[in-house]
């Protein structure tokens, strides 16, 4: 059971046409990625950390190649069936926090539960416990523009798990804030995964950070590879 893949991308690939020559981003790239484990993806940029995560979190499609999620094959479902999945398992936290401006932090946690179907009692519980735990209950009221960015990547990540999700992709969370920030927002995002047995794939270009997860790998010529 603990062995068992919450995601695994077979074969991947993912390629761009950029002034009529094809670039190659993904080429064949496998990863799985089980329950309660906690990986950093470290590379430079523009080698495809954004198009693997994104791939794998069904906001792009392959090219070739297969995303598996808790055991589903989702390379050939509807985009209405994609947009479900991905609304039920995976969270997806940017390196800016993609807030909507004119909605309250609670607000902001509420929406996907809301979307998913949660009634607005049961979302606004769900999304005050999860300010709580990220210590950041007093700023319930407060919108995107009157909080730190420590305090706005913390209810980026609240929101990315407010329905439970199977997953937790991170695209570089901590990379816009100062390192003491970055550090005590991470802390928060460890212990939320550790805590509630999520899978977590971070892109981060913070050794020290990388250092505090299970296992670390990059990406060379479009495969993912241990460090
Ligand atoms: P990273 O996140 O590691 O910086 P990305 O996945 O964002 O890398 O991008 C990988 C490469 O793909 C880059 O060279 C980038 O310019 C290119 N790329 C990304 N998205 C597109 C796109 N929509 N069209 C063309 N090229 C793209
Ligand atoms: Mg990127």
């Amino acid at each position: 059971m603990m062995a068992e893949a919450i995601i695994e991308l077979k074969a991947v690939e993912r390629h761009y046409v950029q002034a009529e020559r094809k670039l190659t981003i993904l080429n064949g790239a496998d990863f799985s990625l089980k329950r309660g484990e906690m990986v950093a993806l470290v590379a430079p940029s523009g080698t495809g950390k954004s198009t693997l995560l994104h791939t794998a979190g069904l906001l792009e499609r392959p090219d070739g190649g297969e995303v598996i999620l808790a055991g589903k094959a989702c390379g050939k479902l509807s985009d209405e069936e994609r947009t479900a999945v991905r609304r039920n398992d995976v969270g997806f936290v940017y390196q800016f926090h993609h807030l909507l401006p004119e909605f309250s932090a609670l607000e902001n946690i509420m929406m996907p539960q809301l979307i998913k179907g949660l009634s607005r009692k049961e979302a606004a519980e769900r999304a005050a416990q999860l300010l709580d735990y990220m210590k950041i209950g007093q700023r319930a009221q407060h919108r995107p523009s009157e909080l730190s960015g420590g305090e706005q990547q913390r209810v980026a990540i609240a929101r990315a798990v407010a329905n439970a999700p199977l997953v937790l992709l991170a695209d570089e969370p901590t990379g816009n804030l100062d390192p003491a920030t970055a550090s005590y927002v991470f802390e928060a995002l460890e212990a939320l995964v550790r805590q509630s047995g999520l899978a977590a794939l971070i892109a981060t270009h913070n050794h020290e950070l990388a250092g505090r997860m299970d296992r670390r790998v990059t990406l060379s010529e479009g495969k993912v590879v241990t460090l």
